[in-house]
């Protein structure tokens, strides 16, 4: 498949694959190059697993567009491909009075992005979550929760189906121009190609800039970090409950989430990692660290956020800390109910005045896409972005046939 009209997607997470079946499905089945030995090891494997309605984000950014037809595109996907999902609703519940206009304004946003939403009172919320107390809440019947590795693994198999492959083990290393092609190597082998889409996750401003770009962000890495609760006291949550968010910073505050497994996770929240995939506290890496300190936007983001940042990390140090913020969402909780669970690295872009870039950011250069911030609801939202990506990385390529069964037909899909 290597050779002069060929396709090469950098990423084995939703986002590649996504990206990858929409390519395959205009007749241009890429090649998959993922670092690690399996798919979906990073953000991918390591989230909530909610799939996401629309309500946090900003009216007409691309988060609130891609998430609410993604979030509609993921329930026919798993339908389709028999993928385990469940939409079980969720509640954002106000704890007390000063948190009503906050819950006011997202009730506002989630109508304006077209979520179907319900206002309820107290006595609701004890409808839908009896152990979950507060003065007022939202009800989002739409949200669901689902494996995103086990959706990954379906996007892969229909890839397979299509024409398209997935190299694993296959860190991309160098990216050079040979005329108009690229030629991507990896320890592996070289693979020469016409297309070339980065959703490199936590390294994709790395592989950018091995592609020739300057971008104009940097990743950092925040950790999130889970308790579970013991399976006796699992009863405590049916579904997913959420705090209000705080407008500026919308992914903070830990919440419940009931898994697909059942399992019922409390978290995440967010410290700064000193590593890209730094699963633990003691996960150090010494390039990460120097490339992070030797960038600007760092320092200024610190400046900015050295509050919220050492709330985070005195949360994370003290399990006290952590069962009081979800005490507050469900007073009859335990501390002794949690038990230390995973943690997720979230791939967050820094502009250089230290803003934390907030919409998807996805650049695109001759012959090539580059995916520079996907955080959440990006696994929502991935087969929406991957149908993007497709259209601007093959906009200006003949249409090609593509087989359907024994069916050719002829897909412009611009
Ligand atoms: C704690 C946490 C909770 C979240 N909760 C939710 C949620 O409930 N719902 C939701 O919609 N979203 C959620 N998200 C966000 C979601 O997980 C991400 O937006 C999504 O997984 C991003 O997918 P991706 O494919 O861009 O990145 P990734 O899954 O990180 O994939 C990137 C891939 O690129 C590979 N790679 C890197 N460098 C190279 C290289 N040089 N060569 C080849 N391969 C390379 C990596 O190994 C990796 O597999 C959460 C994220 C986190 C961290």
């Amino acid at each position: 498949m290597s050779g002069s009209n060929a396709s090469v997607v950098i990423g084995g997470g939703i986002v590649g694959l996504a990206t990858a079946v929409a390519m395959a499905e205009r007749g241009y089945p890429p090649i998959v190059l993922e670092a690690e030995n399996s798919l979906a090891r990073h953000q991918t494997g390591h989230n909530s697993g909610v799939i996401h309605s629309g309500l946090y984000y900003r009216p007409g950014s691309l988060k609130a567009r891609t998430c609410r037809a993604g979030m509609k595109a993921m329930y026919r996907f798993c339908a389709e491909e028999n993928v385990p999902y469940r939409q079980c609703g969720k509640l954002v519940v106000a704890v007390d009075d000063s948190q009503l206009p906050a819950l006011a304004t997202l009730e506002d946003r989630g109508r304006a992005n077209g979520v179907v939403l319900k206002r309820i009172g107290r006595e609701e919320i004890k409808e839908h979550e009896p152990a979950a107390t507060g003065v007022g809440g939202l009800w989002v019947a739409e949200t669901g929760a689902v494996d995103y590795t086990a959706v990954t693994a379906a996007l892969a198999r229909r890839l397979n189906r299509l024409g398209g492959e997935v190299r694993l083990a296959s860190r991309v290393r160098t990216i050079k121009r040979d005329g108009k092609d690229f030629v991507v190597g990896t320890p592996r082998d070289e693979i020469r190609a016409a297309r070339l889409v980065n959703c490199a996750g936590l390294q994709s401003d790395r592989v950018a800039r091995l592609a020739g770009l300057t971008p104009q962000v940097r990743i950092i890495p925040f950790r999130g970090e889970y308790y579970t609760l013991r399976p006796d006291r699992a009863n405590l949550v049916r579904g997913l409950i959420y705090p209000v968010p705080d407008p500026a910073l919308p992914f903070l505050g830990v919440h419940f989430t009931r898994g697909i497994d059942g399992v019922v996770e409390a978290g995440p929240n967010a410290v700064l990692a000193l590593k890209r995939e730094g699963y633990s506290r003691t996960d150090i890496s010494l390039k990460d660290l120097s490339e992070m300190v030797s960038f600007p936007g760092f320092w200024r983001m610190a400046r900015k956020q050295w509050r919220t940042g050492f709330d985070e990390m005195r949360r994370s140090l003290s399990k006290a800390r952590f069962a009081a913020s979800l005490q507050r969402l469900v007073p009859s909780l335990a501390e002794s109910d949690l038990v230390r669970g995973g943690s997720g690295v979230r791939a967050q872009a820094v502009g250089i005045d230290g803003r934390l870039v907030d919409d998807f950011q996805i650049q695109t250069a001759p012959g090539m896409v580059h995916v520079l911030n996907a955080p959440s609801p990006a696994a929502t939202a991935s087969l929406t972005i991957g149908t993007e990506i497709a259209d601007r990385i093959l906009a200006d390529q003949a249409p090609a046939p593509v087989t359907t069964g024994n069916r050719s037909r002829w897909v412009v899909g611009l």
